[in-house]
């Protein structure tokens, strides 16, 4: 099974092999049978397996092309287990504009178990080659990012890490694995906030992680079990249900980003728009050969910053809210909102204006979408 809108829907486990229902049981079940004393069972307790779980985690390792997945309560609990497969005095490589969450786990959390970080811009390669230490053990980084969708060459940065012997971690949550799949690009690990478009329908908050390296799968499955921040077999259930309709979403989110971002690139209010399906947007060559879409996350900046409160407060169908990735469209204004814990000066400097607005394109009626974009900037 090879192409992806089959896999999305034929991956993992399809099914019950006992009863014939056709979507997987939900197994809310704590603890399993043994039927004799020492035997071995394929599950014993609800934290180091469960059906449900399992199911998801065969179909993300099936989608991404790993050999096992990994299911957690949240996508941040994911990356702590991930993180937590290395030891004191090790030092981790991040993106320069890494996903704030994370940011806070790294520097406020592991790094008082020992681990060091350092933060660099991984779209200048000589910088992240001058960042190695003796000490360095991988390269983590986001593509698109958050907000600016900048894009990173996973490629090249993958190439780096392996002439170092470093692993290369790669978050694809903002391009899901239907648009770009980092384990086939060279990366070591692939991690996701399954709450965005996984999910897809702003309901359930999860993380997944997968990896082409069975030792690997062995370290994180123990972080799983001994750290313990598993998914529920509920939540479990309707992560699957959402990922089935994953292909038919991710071309729907990208066709209403890109009408959008051509809609905003032609309005005199608007200085400035981030999209990588735009020629204009820095990193489109490497999105175009790394990527099978563009996704379906645009930012954009206005003339003038004081109109911003306005121009959001003014839609009627783009809902103001953090988060992206669901079936309807979201609008928000990092600078107050998703990245407001960064420093006004350092958000600046890493070209966050107060004036920039980013948008998780939905999947409603283009037309309906325009002409609210279009009613908010006749009152600006
Ligand atoms: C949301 C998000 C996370 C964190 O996931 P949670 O499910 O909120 O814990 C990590 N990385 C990126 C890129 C995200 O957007």
């Amino acid at each position: 099974m090879t192409n992806f809108k089959t896999k999305v829907i034929h991956g993992g486990v399809s099914g019950d092999a006992t009863t014939g229902a056709v979507s997987v049981p939900i197994f809310r079940s704590s603890t399993f049978k043994q039927k004799v004393l020492g035997g071995n069972v394929p599950y014993e307790y609800g934290r180091s397996g469960n059906p449900t779980r399992e199911a998801l985690e065969k179909l993300i390792a099936d989608l991404e092309g790993g050999v096992r997945g990994f299911a957690f309560a949240t996508g941040l609990a994911g990356i702590h287990a991930v993180l937590s497969i290395f030891n004191a005095g090790d030092h981790i490589i991040f993106t320069d504009d890494l996903y704030g969450g994370t940011f806070r786990l790294m520097t406020k959390v592991m790094e008082k178990t020992g681990l060091t970080c350092d933060f660099v811009d991984l779209t200048d390669l000589e910088k992240v080659k001058a960042m190695i230490k003796p000490n360095t053990k991988a390269i983590y980084l986001e593509t698109p990012s958050n907000p600016l969708l900048k894009i990173v060459d996973i490629e090249a940065v993958a190439e780096i890490s392996k002439a170092n012997g470093l692993l290369t971690i790669a978050d694809n949550t903002f391009a899901t694995p239907y648009f770009q799949q980092p384990l086939a690009l060279g990366a070591d690990i692939v991690l996701h906030s399954g709450t965005k478009y996984l999910g897809g329908h702003s309901d359930v908050v999860s993380g997944l992680v997968t990896t082409n390296s069975a030792d690997l799968a062995e370290q994180i499955y123990f972080n799983q079990n001994s750290i313990g921040g598993v998914l529920g077999p509920d939540d479990s259930w309707l992560l699957q249900r959402g990922i089935k309709t994953l292909a038919l979403r991710m071309a729907a989110h990208e066709a209403n980003a890109a009408a959008l971002a051509g809609y905003l690139i032609s309005n005199d209010k608007v200085a400035k728009v981030y999209f990588p399906g735009l020629e204009s947007h820095s990193g489109h060559e490497i999105a175009k050969k790394q990527m099978s879409g563009f996704g379906g996350m645009i930012s954009f900046e206005l003339k003038d910053d004081s109109k911003v409160k306005e121009f959001v407060e003014s839609l009627k169908i783009f809902t103001l809210a953090e988060s992206l990735g669901g079936v309807e469209s979201l609008i928000e204004v990092p600078a107050v909102m998703t990245h407001s814990s960064i420093p006004k000066e350092l958000r600046e400097a890493s070209g966050i204006k107060d004036g920039l607005i980013r948008v998780s394109a939905g999947i409603e009626d283009i037309e309906d979408l325009l002409a609210d974009f279009s009613q908010a900037f006749d009152k600006i």
